[in-house]
């Protein structure tokens, strides 16, 4: 555990991993990650507002409305655990909501360390995508091929029951995956131009992708003893 303060986003088409590193970086900097597809998807099964806003977005892999998002964002950052830091996963997704970000970075004196940009090749992204299952309960995770759990459909961290998510079928991977072409992956430039971008090889196993993404972030962002 480190106790130093760290903002990341973490970037990539759907399926490169983004959700399973942020999960252990969070662990390990004892900061919050911030899934603004998990929060959508818990928002959508509460029947909230907010979940029904954006369900037809979700379930058909288009993005939900930058307003939604943005606000979504802007209170959840606001929480007095992400005052240490924060693992983005997921957002910023377009560039208005990357613009809102580095505003609101701006209005409370912090500052992004480093934009993560996690490579894996799309056949590999489409692989990963397909055989996915996550708990209901508490979003981990599993892939029937690579990672499955110990006991069949069953959370090894909390015994919750494993579905395919909504928007997993073939045809809105490849929507999703389109998405991200047209609308995400234009950040990748912005980022590079603000120093902040480093590019990691997603491919291999996850404790592999965790050490570069460690060592990425490491020296020249901010020197830690
Ligand atoms: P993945 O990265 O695997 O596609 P996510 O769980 O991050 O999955 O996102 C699932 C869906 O939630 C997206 O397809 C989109 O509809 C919505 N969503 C998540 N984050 C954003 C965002 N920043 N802006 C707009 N829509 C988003
Ligand atoms: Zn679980």
């Amino acid at each position: 555990m480190s106790t130093r303060e760290l903002r990341l986003i973490l970037l990539g088409p759907p399926g490169v991993g983004k959700g399973t590193q942020g999960r252990k970086l969070a662990q390990t900097f004892a900061i919050p990650e911030i899934a603004t597809g998990d929060i959508f998807r818990n928002a959508m099964k509460a029947r909230t507002p907010m979940g029904l806003a954006a369900k037809s977005y979700v379930d058909s892999g288009n993005l939900v409305p930058d307003d939604v998002t943005i606000g979504l964002v802007e209170e959840r950052l606001a929480g007095s655990d992400a005052q240490r830091g924060f693992i983005l996963d997921g957002f910023p997704r377009t560039a208005a909501q990357a613009t809102a970000l580095d505003a609101l970075m701006h209005k409370s004196s912090q500052r992004l360390d480093a934009v993560i940009e996690i490579n894996v090749q799309s056949p590999e992204v489409v692989r990963r995508l397909t055989g996915r299952r996550l708990c209901a309960i508490c979003q981990t995770p599993y892939h029937n091929d690579s990672a499955p759990p110990a006991v069949p459909d069953v959370c090894d961290r909390c015994g919750g029951v494993l579905v395919v998510r909504s928007d997993d079928d073939e045809a809105t991977v490849l929507t999703r995956l389109a998405e991200y072409e047209r609308k995400t992956s234009p950040l990748i430039s912005y980022y590079r131009a603000a120093g902040l971008l480093k590019v990691v090889d997603g491919n291999g196993d996850v404790e592999a992708v965790f050490r570069r993404i460690l060592s990425a972030i490491q020296s020249p962002v901010s020197p830690v003893a």
